[in-house]
């Protein structure tokens, strides 16, 4: 085998976890290569995080201007949108990052492979006709949407979040199925765009993992918003038909010109040579690891959305990190799900590190909880968002922090400040002696931490 097909290191798929166990591989001094099918950056990049979040930026600032200009002295009644450069904004953005992800690969001399790359055991990567080979793979192809079992997606009246994602206009009004952070993202775009939404969720409320105060609240904001919001609803059927769709529930049937289907993600573990590598899977298809990121098959890592645990991008380039490091023989830390922070960019927005309380409880602890509503932040008065609160669940027998909860305007800035008190294995006594500057929502989490001791300050 020619040398320049020789690599210490290869990566196949080259999402937000693939490019990043890149940069690191490449940073220990591992001659790397990465594999990728469509565009450097993958699902987060293309399809996902980032064009989700474009997309509600404008739609936020649109609410807020039609809606709510005038409590806040702007004087402006022909507030209007075009559709297409909100589109055209929403894609600026993900090239803008594009770019950047195409010069990391340059800056750290990554040799980036186009084409469908399968493992073929022994270490070689088959991309069409050339034949790589690599003393470690780590594997990064993320995962897809899952449809619902007699439902197909059509793209047009019939629609996964890809479709969602990249549309070039608005429906008129919209069903969604699934309350998880898809659902509740796109119920938050598509009413402040000024559709008539309804939100069915097969269980009892919306955001079913995180802590139940939060899917209260949450629940109460998207009503006072406008959002038709079904809860243990069960969907039976979805007919698209001329301009609708007809969606059969236990309780009646509903109509709207689209139906998203938001029921969760799968693993694209098919047609990546897995069992041809000696790859386990489990019985979803999600691949089997070890904290380290290894698995089964010596010679083969595995990250990201393919190995399951959360789904979310930032956990992917973590676990990146750790493949890479290991690989390196550099054992630094292992990866612990406790420590991933979840962030869903709803209005309000949703922020979680560590266990709910009821987790906690399940778990035997003694818990002790503080909570601080936002509504007593002067920060949150200021911008006019009042919704929500900031809650954290300690162990009371050892004061050590548990959990997080963010639920309000920034929540998935806020829940940076107890994620690290975790990862430094801290009480929320630590966090409320930090000195938060005045005024800004970060009190909130301050506040509510000195709340688990019973000594929060403005309220
Ligand atoms: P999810 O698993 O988070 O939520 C799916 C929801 O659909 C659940 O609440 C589930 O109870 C419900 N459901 C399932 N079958 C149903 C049915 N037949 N009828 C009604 N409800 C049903 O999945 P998702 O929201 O599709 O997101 C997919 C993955 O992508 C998740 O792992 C998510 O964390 C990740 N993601 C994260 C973000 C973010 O972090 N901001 C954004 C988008 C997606």
């Amino acid at each position: 085998m020619l040398e320049s097909d020789q690599f210490e290191v290869a990566v196949l798929g080259s999402g937000t976890g693939g490019y990043t166990a890149a940069i690191r591989a490449a940073q220990l001094g591992k001659k790397t290569a990465i594999i990728e099918v469509a565009k450097l950056g993958g699902t987060c990049l293309h399809i996902g995080c980032i064009p989700t979040k474009a997309l509600l930026e404008s739609s936020g600032l649109y609410h807020k201007l039609h809606d709510r200009g005038q409590e806040f002295g702007i004087l402006a009644p022909e507030v209007a949108f075009d559709y297409d450069r909100i589109a055209s904004r929403r894609d600026g953005v993900v090239n803008q990052l594009w770019k950047g992800v195409q010069g990391l690969m340059r800056k750290n001399r990554i040799e980036v492979i186009y084409g469908c790359g399968l493992l073929e055991g022994d270490g070689r990567i088959r991309i069409g006709d050339r034949v790589i080979q690599a003393s470690a793979i780590i594997v990064a192809t993320g995962s897809s949407p899952k449809p619902l079992p007699g439902i197909q997606f059509d793209g047009e009246r019939v629609i996964n979040s890809d479709h969602a994602t990249l549309a070039g206009k608005l429906p008129e009004s919209v069903a969604i199925i699934g309350a998880g952070a898809v659902g509740v993202e796109f119920a938050t775009f598509y009413r402040q765009m000024g559709c008539t939404v309804t939100l069915i969720e097969a269980l009892d409320r919306l955001v079913p993992l995180e802590d139940e105060e939060v899917s209260r609240a949450l629940l109460q904001a998207f009503q006072k918003a406008g959002i038709d919001c079904r809860v243990k609803a069960r969907v039976l059927d979805a007919r698209p038909g001329r301009g609708q769709v007809t969606v059969q529930l236990e309780d009646g049937e509903l109509r709207a010109s689209q139906l998203l289907i938001a029921v969760g993600r799968g693993p694209n573990s098919q047609g990546v040579g897995l069992e041809a590598a000696g790859v386990e899977v489990d019985q979803r298809g999600f691949v089997k690891v070890d904290e380290w990121m290894r698995t089964s098959a010596p010679g083969v890592w595995a990250i990201g959305d393919l190995v399951g645990g959360y789904l979310l991008a930032h956990a992917a380039a973590h676990e990146g990190v750790i493949a890479a490091e290991d690989i390196a023989g550099r054992r630094l830390h292992p990866m612990e799900q406790e420590l991933v922070t979840r962030c869903t960019y709803s209005t309000p927005e949703i922020a979680s590190v560590g266990l709910t309380e009821a987790e906690a409880r399940e778990r035997g602890y003694e818990v002790k909880v503080g909570k601080f509503p936002l509504v007593a932040n002067a920060r949150a008065i200021i911008h006019g968002e009042t919704q929500g609160f900031g809650k954290v669940v300690a162990d009371a027998r050892t004061g050590q922090l548990l959990g997080a909860h963010v639920v309000g305007v920034q929540a998935t800035e806020l829940i940076a400040e107890p994620a690290l008190a975790r990862l430094f294995q801290g009480d929320p006594w630590e966090i409320g002696r930090n000195i938060h500057p005045h005024p800004t929502l970060s009190e909130t989490i301050g506040e509510a931490a000195l709340a688990a001791d019973g000594v929060a300050l403005n309220i």
